[in-house]
């Protein structure tokens, strides 16, 4: 479902140009969940924003059910990933003047969902939260809130969600609880996970561990690749 082949990425401007990921490449299968691993630095996040299209590499390609990101013009590119692609950050990345309810179902309505209010009060409902759609995000606990991104992000029914330390910000029990109700919700509509981690448990939970090193494929993996 993720085909990715060759990619370079550098970021930044000046002296402080960086590149960042080394002639990449990876395939990732239809509802497979993958650990994506690694010291820090090694491009985990530059991966998952690239791959999700939030970047777009300098050279190589990357494509998403068949369809190739980098023919796609930025409106066709941000339709394409709020239909096919939800995003859970570290750090939540709410809207703080919205409501719980306005944060999951404006998207909706921005994408041209019919009943978006309604969806998302169903979503809310299914991350443990039904009693809070009023709450504004200051008003919530931080894995209250991951709970809200976690909805909104799995409101349009996206076939994958990438997941960039998605329990960081959150105390050992609470991340755990926000952990098995990821799984749990991917299991339950088949979705393809791609999870950056520091947790080598949780990323054992996932069908395959992908470890980066220096941005790209570390050898223990790229051979484990070959075999796929
Ligand atoms: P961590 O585990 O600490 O989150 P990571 O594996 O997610 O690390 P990235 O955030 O992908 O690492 O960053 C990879 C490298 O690219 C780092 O050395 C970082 O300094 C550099 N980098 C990231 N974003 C930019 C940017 N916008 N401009 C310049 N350099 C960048
Ligand atoms: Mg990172």
């Amino acid at each position: 479902v993720i085909e990715i082949d060759n990619v370079h990425l550098s970021l930044g401007q000046g002296r402080a140009r960086v590149h960042i990921l080394k002639g990449l490449s990876l395939k990732i299968g239809r509802g497979e969940a993958v650990g994506l691993v690694g010291p820090s630095g090694s491009g985990k996040s530059t991966l998952l924003m690239t791959m999700a299209g939030l970047e777009r590499p300098d050279s190589g390609t990357i494509s998403i059910n068949g369809k190739s990101l980098n023919a796609m013009n930025e409106d066709t590119l941000a339709q394409f990933r709020g239909a096919n692609i939800g995003i859970v950050f570290q750090s939540f990345h709410l809207i703080p003047t919205m409501t719980a309810l306005e944060n999951v179902a404006v998207p909706l309505e921005l994408a041209g969902v019919a009943d978006a209010e309604t969806r998302a009060a169903q979503e809310l409902r299914n991350v443990g939260l039904g009693e809070r759609l009023s709450h504004y995000p200051a008003q919530l606990s931080g894995g209250e809130q991951q709970r809200v991104a976690l909805a909104r992000a799995l409101a349009p029914n996206p076939a994958i969600l990438v997941a960039d330390e998605p329990t960081g910000n959150l105390d050992e029990t609470t991340g755990a609880t926000i952990m098995d109700l990821l799984f749990a919700l991917k299991r339950e509509r088949g979705s393809t996970l791609v999870l950056v981690t520091h947790d080598l448990v949780l990323a054992a939970r996932c069908d395959r561990q992908i470890r980066l090193r220096s941005g790209n494929l570390d050898v223990a993996t790229a051979s484990e690749k070959a075999d796929a």
